[in-house]
């Protein structure tokens, strides 16, 4: 590539740029949950495709795996994913606020979250999806800096940057109340990613 500055080496496939992500991600003890993590967990998916999943952190069995959203929540949102045709490891690119656990899965702070927010950015730029879905109330607080009840925020649509957000309960509250009655949580939840789905629909036909 070549400008007035002179020429500038060609960018790096996606791949390598994510990869080279996750080694630095690997190395960081930007804040205290670097010295407790057992490992990092960056991501898992396809960085390819056009929907990104952010969640909080991660718990014991993502500390163990190294792949965010693998324990019972992350089955769960796999399931509700793929009965309105997405898969999550196909269609959708995993991550989540922070890349370290918190321990006893207690919520990352807000220095925590803004120590991680620079790994977040790259994954987004990098990955440049449509749509991000935000699971739970501290991926919405995390990304956006809004503190509000999932009641209100669920559901929504939003702009942010060029991209369309939708913010759904996290499958972990869903677990909790397993109600699929009519305007229960996993009701609602069903509605919400069944409207994401169309909305990915509506971009794949746009291109
Ligand atoms: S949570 Fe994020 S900022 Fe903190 S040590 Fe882990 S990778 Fe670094």
């Amino acid at each position: 590539m070549t400008s007035l500055l002179g020429t500038s080496p060609d960018p790096l496939p996606l791949e390598q740029e994510l990869d080279g992500l996750a080694q630095r991600c690997e190395a960081c003890r930007h804040c205290s949950l670097g010295s407790s993590r057992r490992q990092v967990v960056v991501s898992r998916g396809n960085p390819r495709a056009r929907l990104m999943v952010i969640g909080e952190g991660p718990g014991a069995q993502e500390d163990e795996t190294g792949l965010p959203f693998v324990g019972r929540s992350g089955q769960l949102l796999d399931q509700m994913l793929e009965s309105v045709g997405i898969d999550s490891n196909r269609d959708a690119y995993v991550c989540n606020i922070v890349k370290c656990r918190p321990p006893e899965n207690r919520k990352p702070t807000v220095l925590e979250m803004a120590a991680c927010r620079p790994w977040l950015d790259r994954q987004i730029a990098l990955v440049n999806p449509g749509v991000i879905l935000l699971a739970g109330a501290t991926a919405v607080e995390g990304l956006l800096g809004i503190k509000g009840g999932m009641t209100k925020e669920r559901g929504q649509w939003r702009q942010w940057e060029g991209r369309w957000l939708m913010p759904i309960f996290h499958p972990s509250y869903l677990l909790r109340n397993p109600s699929k009655e009519r305007g229960s949580p996993k009701w609602l939840t069903w509605q919400d990613l069944q409207d994401v789905q169309r909305r990915l629909a509506q971009l794949d036909t746009s291109l």
